[in-house]
């Protein structure tokens, strides 16, 4: 049994980054303000994810790496209207299988913090009281110490460092209200830090520095409602010619989905005004009525379909059109 479970969590879990996500996404279902994030030799050494979200209870912590452990999920009917990243109960049970995952955590009405420990899906020795703020650490260590082979497929530590800093400024940019911070084990000199206050342009700023920031413009997209859309974005002017790569940015109901069709057809527009090698910097928030989309085909499966895309993608790559050359550069 315990192979299997190894194996089905390898394929949640495929490089620290999926990890991240996981672990970032059950901070803001905590309604966290603040995710602080360490990294230790690209992840593969320490993940540890520390918020100021509402913490676990103690009498929680026993099962809290089994299967299907979810405190987001009540009945049914709830999955229509899921409001929240999880709901399988399934990322911290696969971390479990493939690395060692401890819980530091405080309910705001616990005098003291409590740590577990965990393998295997399982609760390893007892749950003890110690001092802690309100909210919760959970660290992850050791990564695929018990997979060779996937280890050895793993991307160099400042590669998979690359990969989770990427995937922090994008969650930084899309959680207005929510601060962020990710570090480097024993470098000063490296972090990413996004204060809680900070207003879209600001985490732009904050993220990639100031030549985007100085370059964005509103993208609109109006008659979307008839299909049950509305969209709200940020998009770089036809100023803005860099040759880094910051790739497409879409949320589609809070959750970061990639898109290919979408992608493809806004590059295509930016492209009849800019140079091939020039690459724009597009973010964009979805929200589809969510009898409409599906984006909760698999934990890995980021690929996103909704109906009508093809009208709605015409909608937003005419709206981006008009957009910039609206604009005066
Ligand atoms: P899911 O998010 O699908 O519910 P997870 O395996 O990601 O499943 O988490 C299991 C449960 O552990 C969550 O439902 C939640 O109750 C609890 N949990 C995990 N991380 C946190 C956190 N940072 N703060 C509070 N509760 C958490
Ligand atoms: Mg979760």
């Amino acid at each position: 049994v315990s192979v299997v479970n190894k194996i089905a969590a390898g394929e949640i879990i495929i490089a620290p980054v999926n990890a991240l996500k996981e672990m970032m996404e059950n901070s803001i279902d905590a309604g966290a303000t603040n995710v602080d994030i360490l990294v230790r030799e690209g992840g593969i050494k320490l993940l540890q994810v520390t918020d100021n979200g509402c913490g676990i209870n103690k009498q929680d912590l026993d099962i809290l790496c089994e299967r299907f452990t979810t405190s987001k999920l009540s009945s049914f009917e709830d999955l229509r209207s899921i409001q929240t990243y999880g709901f399988r109960g399934e990322a911290l049970a696969s971390l479990s299988h493939i690395s060692r995952v401890s819980v530091t955590t405080k309910t705001r009405d616990s005098p003291c913090a409590w740590k577990a420990n965990y393998v295997e899906g399982k609760l390893a020795g007892k749950i003890q009281p110690c001092a802690g703020k309100d909210g919760t650490t959970i660290q992850v260590q050791d990564l695929f110490y018990n997979m060779q082979s996937r280890l050895r497929s793993l991307r160099s530590g400042s590669e998979e460092l690359a990969k989770i800093v990427e995937c922090v400024g994008r969650y930084a940019i899309h959680t207005r209200g929510v601060g962020f911070s990710c570090k480097k084990f024993g470098d000063p000199q490296f972090a990413l830090i996004v204060s809680p206050e900070l207003e879209a342009k600001e985490r732009i700023r904050a993220i990639y520095g100031g030549s985007i920031a100085s370059n964005l413009i509103e993208l609109k997209v109006p008659n979307l409602e008839e299909f049950g859309v509305t969209a709200l974005g940020q998009v770089s002017n036809l100023n803005f010619n860099n040759k880094k790569s910051y790739s497409f940015i879409f949320f589609i109901n809070n959750r970061l989905v990639t898109c290919e069709p979408l992608r493809r057809s806004l590059a295509q527009v930016y492209s009849t005004y800019l140079p091939k090698t020039s690459r724009p910097y597009v973010y964009l928030s979805l929200n589809i009525r969510p009898d409409l989309v599906d984006v909760n085909v698999h934990p890995t499966k980021r690929e996103v379909r909704f109906l009508h895309d093809e009208e709605i993608i015409n909608h937003i790559a005419n709206s981006l059109q008009e957009t910039l050359s609206s604009v005066d550069t």
